[in-house]
């Protein structure tokens, strides 16, 4: 790909890049000519990402790591920096769900969402940081959701994550500005992956309330993700940066 979004010679890690979301945003990658580290838990799951992403024409590594815990995350950032030899985009994506009012959370249910949603972002924009200075910049995207924007009744801990999400991404991107890293966020709107295909078997009607609540007037694709992740990753967005960018066919503005 030429020009402004051309990731020829970069190195992108995607968490969560093993399905869903992060593996469109990563197709996106591989097709701008990024090498890719995917990382997530499920090895078989990570193998088929694999071989999706080279047979793009790109070197693409799965690294097996929980994102929620600290000593995981900087062995998975070493092995990429050692086996891609650089790190150029860090798309911080892995997240999970528990559906459940206020009153019935548990606190252990509340930390393993606020650890996999929100702690992952610290953590492995922490331990990525350096690499990425080193290259004399570098993208950080941090992936929200609607329910960084609304409250939800069944989404606590979620909702806490992904608003926290939106405020992370904001504190580094002042921060790292000076170090021509730019970081932003996406927030995407209701998409068909495993994560709301169990929502879906949840909620009697989900399924018609999102079609008609949608402008767009259908779910979103994976593979909606994959230009504006290569937008974000490329110097087309040099001067962008602290930005929560929906990606929604328009749920987020409909009255
Ligand atoms: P998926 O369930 O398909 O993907 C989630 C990914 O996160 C999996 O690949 C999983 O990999 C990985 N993951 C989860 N926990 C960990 C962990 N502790 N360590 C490493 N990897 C982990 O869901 P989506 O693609 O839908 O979600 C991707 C992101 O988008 C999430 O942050 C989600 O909150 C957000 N989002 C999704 C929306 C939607 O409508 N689908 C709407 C708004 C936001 P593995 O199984 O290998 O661990």
């Amino acid at each position: 790909m030429a020009g402004r979004f051309d990731l020829s010679g970069k190195v992108a890690i995607v968490t969560g890049g093993n399905g869903g979301i992060g593996l469109g945003m990563a197709r996106g990658l591989a097709d701008a000519g990024a090498a890719i580290a995917v990382v997530g838990r499920n090895e078989a799951k990570s193998g088929a990402a694999v071989a999706d992403l080279a047979g793009r024409g790109v070197r693409a590594i799965a690294v097996t790591a929980d994102v929620s815990n600290k000593d995981s995350v900087a062995a998975m950032v070493e092995r990429v920096a050692s086996e891609l030899g650089r790190i150029d985009i860090l798309i911080n994506n892995a997240g999970m769900s528990i559906r459940k009012p206020p009153d019935q959370l548990e606190l252990e249910e509340w930390r393993e969402m606020i650890d996999t949603n929100l702690t992952s972002a610290f953590l492995c924009s922490k331990a990525a940081y350096p690499a990425l200075k080193a290259n004399g910049g570098g993208k950080i995207i941090n992936i929200g959701s609607m329910l960084s924007i609304f409250g939800a009744s069944f989404a606590p801990a979620y909702a806490a994550s992904k608003g926290g999400i939106v405020q992370y991404t904001r504190a580094c991107a002042c921060a790292w500005a000076p170090d021509n890293i730019q970081v932003n966020a996406i927030l995407p709107g209701w998409i068909d992956t495993d994560l709301t295909r169990a929502a879906r078997k949840q909620i009697d009607g989900l399924h018609d309330r999102v079609l008609a609540r949608t402008p767009s007037g259908r779910w979103g694709d994976i593979d909606d993700f994959a230009g504006i992740a290569t937008f974000l990753s490329s110097p087309a967005s040099d001067f962008v940066t602290g930005t929560a960018i929906p990606v929604d066919g328009g749920y987020s503005i409909m009255a």
